[in-house]
């Protein structure tokens, strides 16, 4: 090798040499910004495993968009009007039973109990509204358990599945009453308030709901529009129509436009059984304290 040769091999060594020392310099500090950056990765790594699991105890799987929970009162028209639409639009519902005073034995107002059970072998969810639709908020323990069995024993005797699901007359309650219903066995209880149910955030006995009526046709409109990201929306509805309390009714026609939208916008309306594939309710109840600072009425 020439002498020429041989120095330009050591400078370029040299060179090398000093690149390697800048570059280790730089490979520290980037290791060092690596390793910051790695702990503040890993620590929101950690804070997202923990709040997932924790939510992903509630919900059995994630909750899809578009979902809306349809809930009835127990007037003649839900077996004459409301069960033969829903069949229609292949739509499912939950209808709260009572006996409604002073008429319940009147079959032009309120249905009578063959055609409650007919309802529940169409595959619909039948729950309890206590036996008289009691405001509840100042029973005592008793009385209260008195109102939910009436309505146990008599779907017992009708065969009707046992209720479950529970709603609130006149969205009338109190800590004492929903603790009650609670220890009874209830799992999903509807409330009011016209907003929509978050199952990471609401307590199962407390569900809001709007109420629908010919009144507020925009209100429920816009209502189905917030059932997404998570989010549930839950509909009361008491008669189609409700001859017995005209101010709550929902006329036929504007029942079924309400159905057609929810179709023609693919939405998927279920019972509170049906939510049941979705949220883990006994995890709810374990997990989330009920609010009743809320506003609980609709
Ligand atoms: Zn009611």
């Amino acid at each position: 090798m020439s002498f020429t040769k041989l120095r330009r091999k050591s400078n370029s060594k040299l060179k090398d040499g000093n690149f390697q020392g800048i570059d280790i310099g730089t490979k520290f500090i980037n290791l060092a910004f690596n390793v910051q950056t790695m702990k503040k990765n890993l620590l929101f790594i950690i804070a997202m495993i923990i709040t997932f699991s924790a939510h992903s105890q509630i919900l059995k799987k994630q909750i899809p968009d578009k979902l809306v929970v349809m809930s009835f009162d127990a007037p003649a028209s839900q077996y004459s009007v409301v069960a033969p639409l829903l069949k229609k639009y292949g739509f499912d519902a939950i209808f709260f039973i009572c006996e409604f005073p002073p008429n319940f034995k009147d079959s032009s107002k309120y249905m009578n109990w063959w055609q409650i059970k007919a309802l529940n072998d169409m595959g619909f969810e039948i729950a309890n509204h206590t036996h008289t639709h009691a405001h509840i908020g100042h029973l005592s323990k008793e009385k209260l358990l008195e109102q939910l069995q009436y309505i146990e024993h008599k779907c017992d005797l009708m065969g009707i599945t046992k209720p479950t699901d529970f709603a609130y007359p006149g969205y009338d309650l109190s800590p004492k009453a929903v603790q009650i219903i609670e220890d009874d066995g209830y799992e999903f209880s509807r409330a009011g308030d016209s907003r929509v149910y978050d199952p990471l955030h609401d307590s199962p006995m407390l569900v809001p709901s709007w109420a629908m009526t010919d009144k507020n046709r925009d209100e429920i409109r816009s209502a189905f529009q917030e059932a997404k990201d998570g989010k549930i929306v839950v509909i009361t509805i008491h008669g189609v129509p409700d001859i017995e309390h005209p101010w709550v009714t929902t006329s036929p026609e504007l029942f079924e436009e309400h159905l057609k939208y929810l179709v023609d916008h693919h939405c998927k309306v279920i019972s509170f059984r049906d939510l049941k594939q979705y949220v883990d309710v006994q995890e709810a109840l374990k997990e989330i304290t009920p609010d009743f600072d809320k506003p609980l009425k609709n």
